[in-house]
């Protein structure tokens, strides 16, 4: 986002977001300007982005509203309505009892001057909490908004927050779906955001699973470790899995949905995870979902066995990771060597470690080649089986030109308490931690998180 002075004197506040609009706050003395000043301005900044979003201040007076328009320039113009104490829905013509009529008659009031109307964004304040939810919805219901803005001044603090948290709560019960920004040119709009839960706009991250199947079987795994699917068995009585279960780990995502997820999220979301309880690629539309998310200019980050894809794929991928924004693998390999990972994995041999191994090679490879990208990180679960590789993981990674993540395995439940370091074991883990350390540093290999192996080798 960038914020520009325009005005020499009288400073504008612009806000300039990629793929979305810019943002550019009039100032209080604007009807002093003349309308050839705000058309060449609004010219100038069209060149920086194809749609201007022009808010001006709470006052119409000796505005003439539609030359914002007319400079042909104006996508939208924002004008601030207040909410204020009164709150009986004079019209009678709405369901709610807590509407502030009075500020929907404003914004009707400011619609008939205007020629281009459903051009006109409400930017809306408030001086009391109560009627802020069912306005926004009443505002929407009337007006057919693409979105709103909130006004708000300052930092988040205190009983704003919370009259701002229960309106977005009293909206999500009501299955709203369209977007509410918090104004641009306030610099803490992205904390508001953050504070108020604004799922409206204020995502920046989405994690998405498309898929829970995988045909790997690594021990540790909730959903496809041989350990856990012996106890569903169990526990189900009859000694194989429920029908439930069974839907569950062949569960997929639509593709449509996917793309429909894509499409209604809010210009907010920077960058999308995939992961989940299996393995997204696993989905047969797995690449052309990836790719349409990339193709919207998101960062991407996708944890997979990396067994699936084909040449062909790599090589379609790593044209995707061009651009400089994030597209990394986190790949689960859990081991070094074949003979481990067919350990960590009972279901697997030592032709599906070649594979991995060689994907990660290729894409390594092209991407040291051409400067972008797949970034491959090389994501180790630490565990009982493949502790005493920690070394050679680090070699490996090395070799590989990746970056690498030790990450010893969480425990969430009694089986994995059978696949962690044993206690005796522990002052030998410490040790191999402290060899990874000076290993990294002496093979220049990028150890994600490395504070927290520090923590352990000095434990
Ligand atoms: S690769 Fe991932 S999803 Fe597949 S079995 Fe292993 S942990 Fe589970």
């Amino acid at each position: 986002m960038y914020a520009i002075n325009l005005f020499k004197n009288d400073p504008i506040r612009i806000s300039i977001h990629k793929n979305e609009f810019t943002f550019i706050r009039l100032p209080s003395s604007f009807h002093s300007i003349t309308d050839e000043e705000v058309e060449l301005q609004i010219n100038k900044l069209a060149e920086m982005s194809e749609e201007i979003y022009i808010s001006v201040n709470d006052t119409l007076k000796g505005l003439e509203p539609d030359v914002l328009f007319d400079a042909k320039k104006a996508k939208w113009v924002g004008f601030t309505v207040t909410l204020n104490e009164k709150s009986s829905d004079s019209t009678g013509s709405s369901i709610f009892s807590n509407i502030d009529a009075d500020a929907i008659k404003k914004f009707s009031i400011i619609l008939d001057q205007v020629k281009y109307k459903g051009s006109v964004i409400p930017e809306i304040t408030f001086l009391s909490d109560y009627t802020l939810g069912p306005t926004i919805w009443e505002f929407f219901q009337r007006f057919n908004l693409p979105f709103i803005f909130l006004r708000m001044p300052g930092e988040p603090k205190g009983q704003d927050v919370k009259r701002v948290k229960e309106a977005f709560e009293y909206l999500r019960i009501r299955g709203f779906k369209k977007k509410i920004y918090f104004n641009f040119d306030n610099p803490y709009w992205d904390e508001w955001n953050k504070k108020t839960l604004n799922t409206f706009s204020g995502i920046t991250t989405v994690h998405i699973d498309l898929s829970n199947k995988c045909t790997h079987s690594c021990v540790f795994c909730g959903l496809w470790g041989p350990d856990f699917i012996e106890e569903s068995k169990k526990n189900s009585g009859t000694n194989k899995l429920d029908d439930n279960l069974k839907n569950f780990m062949n569960r997929q995502m639509p593709h449509e949905k996917a793309i429909e997820i894509l499409e209604s999220l809010p210009f907010t979301v920077k960058e999308v995870q995939f992961g989940g309880a299996g393995d997204p690629l696993t989905h047969p539309n797995w690449l052309d979902i990836i790719s349409s998310w990339r193709n919207r200019g998101m960062q991407i980050e996708v944890l997979s066995n990396y067994e699936y894809p084909s040449m062909a794929e790599l090589d379609f991928l790593h044209q995707l990771g061009k651009g400089g924004k994030k597209f990394r693998f986190i790949v689960n390999v859990s081991a070094a060597s074949a003979d481990v990972y067919k350990t960590v994995r009972p279901r697997q041999t030592k032709e599906v470690f070649d594979k991995v191994i060689s994907n990660i090679r290729y894409s390594a490879m092209l991407r040291n080649r051409d400067g972008f990208g797949i970034e491959v990180v090389m994501l180790q679960i630490i565990n009982l089986y493949n502790y005493k590789e920690a070394v050679k993981m680090i070699e490996l990674a090395a070799e590989l030109g990746v970056a690498v993540w030790l990450k010893p395995l969480e425990v969430h439940g009694p089986i994995h308490k059978k696949f962690i370091i044993p206690q005796a074991e522990y002052e030998e883990f410490k040790d191999l931690m402290s060899q990874v350390l000076v290993k990294a540093e002496e093979l220049k290999v990028n150890l994600l998180f490395k504070e927290y192996i520090e923590k352990i080798a000095i434990a």
